[in-house]
This record gives structure tokens, sequence and C-alpha cells, in this order.
């Protein structure tokens, strides 16, 4: 397999660039996803969350409310910082049994991490990064997400730079075009990936 990480700032176009990486046969993880999956009522870490944050981040259908938690963790470093050191040992270890799952394939593994330039996670076999001038990024969200610019804005100034992310690129994509010129280059990045040297080991392991 090789395994290839993907990033990008709010609004840049990852999910977007994610799913025509899967359309091109990619196996993707979703860090996210993986985020949200851990913490089900049924998982030890929601316990430690609910322990550690009271019950009023638990919502009415007995789930944790994702957006009571943010408001809390996105205004405090500290409470952020235990949040996460409940969630990303367990986050890992989904991590690693999925790619474990497929090493020994030929298959191209993509670890679709938001903050993959600020974990330091970068030991992939190359890492791609999804660039879009921020004020593009916020118009696209207003209009796809009804988002509130200053709300993006608050969340661009809580994660790495787009400088700090491209200095970390080994693959760039410019989202500042059509989605026709954005598939033109995920096409590419596709290519490329398909140059990079195979391996049985798991990042990290
Ligand atoms: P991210 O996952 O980086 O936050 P998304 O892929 O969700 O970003 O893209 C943000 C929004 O912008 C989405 O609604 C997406 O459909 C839209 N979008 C992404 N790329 C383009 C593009 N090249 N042209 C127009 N809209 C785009």
């Amino acid at each position: 397999m090789v395994v290839v990480g993907l990033t990008g700032g709010i609004g840049s176009g990852k999910s977007t660039v994610s799913r025509m990486l899967a359309d091109l046969g990619a196996v993707v993880i979703d860090a996210d996803q993986l985020a949200r999956e851990v913490v089900e009522p049924h998982e030890p870490a929601f316990a430690r969350v609910v322990e550690r944050f009271g019950p009023g981040v638990v919502g009415p259908d007995g789930r944790l409310d994702r957006p009571a938690l943010g408001a809390i963790v996105f205004r405090d470093p500290k409470a952020r910082a235990d949040l996460e050191a409940i969630t990303h040992p367990a986050i890992g270890v989904r991590m690693a049994e999925m790619m474990a799952a497929e090493a020994g394939t030929d298959h191209v593994v993509v670890l679709d991490v938001p903050l993959l330039v600020e974990s330091g996670r970068t030991n992939t076999a190359g890492v791609i990064v999804v660039d879009c001038p921020e004020e593009l990024a916020i118009e696209r969200l207003e209009r796809d997400r009804g988002m509130d610019a200053d709300e993006i804005r608050r969340r661009m100034a809580a994660q790495a730079t787009r400088q700090e992310r491209l200095d970390k690129a080994d693959f760039v994509i410019v989202n500042d075009g059509s989605r026709e010129r954005l598939r033109e280059q995920v096409e590419a990045a596709w290519a490329w990936i398909g140059t990079l040297p195979r391996t049985g080991r798991s990042p990290g392991a």
C-alpha cells in the first residue's frame, strides 16, 4: 500500500478533494469521522468526556452534544487539550487498525486529517495540501454551509496558517478556480501518488 496525508484549512476544499480521490479508487480514512465514532455512547471515551465536561455536553438523545462541547473547547485551550488527551489515543488506535487491514494490498490509503500539520503527524509517503485564499474559502462556506464569516475567521485563526501547511506539502492543490480545474489537479495528484514507493509498514509503526 501507499499512505498519503491530505489536509487543508477550513473551506479549502479538502472534503471535495477527498471524495474525488475516493472516486479514483483511494481508501479514505477520515479523521473527523473517527473522532465522532470514538465518542459514541458505548465507547469508553464517551464516559471520560462526560466525566470531564459534565452532563451539559450530553444531548437529549443521549449522545454527545458536539456544538455544546465545541463551544467549550473552542474558547479554552486547556479544555481542548483535555478533550484531545481522551480522544486522540482512541482515534490513533482506529487509524492503525484500518491501516493494518490495508497493509500488503496495493491500495492507496488517504489519511484525511484536518489538523495533520498541527499534529505533526506527517510521517506518510507524502502530504497533499489543499490551498485556497482565505477570503474565497469564507465566501464558499457562507454560500454553501450558511456559516458566519466571523466564526470562520475565528476557526482559521485557531488553525495552522496557509504558509505553515504549504511548508509541509509534498503536493499542493490550489483550489482557487472551478470544480473542473480542481478535478484536473486531483487527477494530477493521483498520478503523483502512483510514483510514490509502496510499503507494507504503517507510518508511525
Ligand atoms: P473543507 O472540507 O476544506 O472545509 P469543502 O470541500 O467542504 O471544504 O469545500 C467548502 C465548500 O466549497 C463546499 O461547499 C464545496 O462544495 C465548495 N467548493 C469546493 N471547491 C470548490 C470550487 N472549486 N468551486 C466552487 N465551490 C467549491
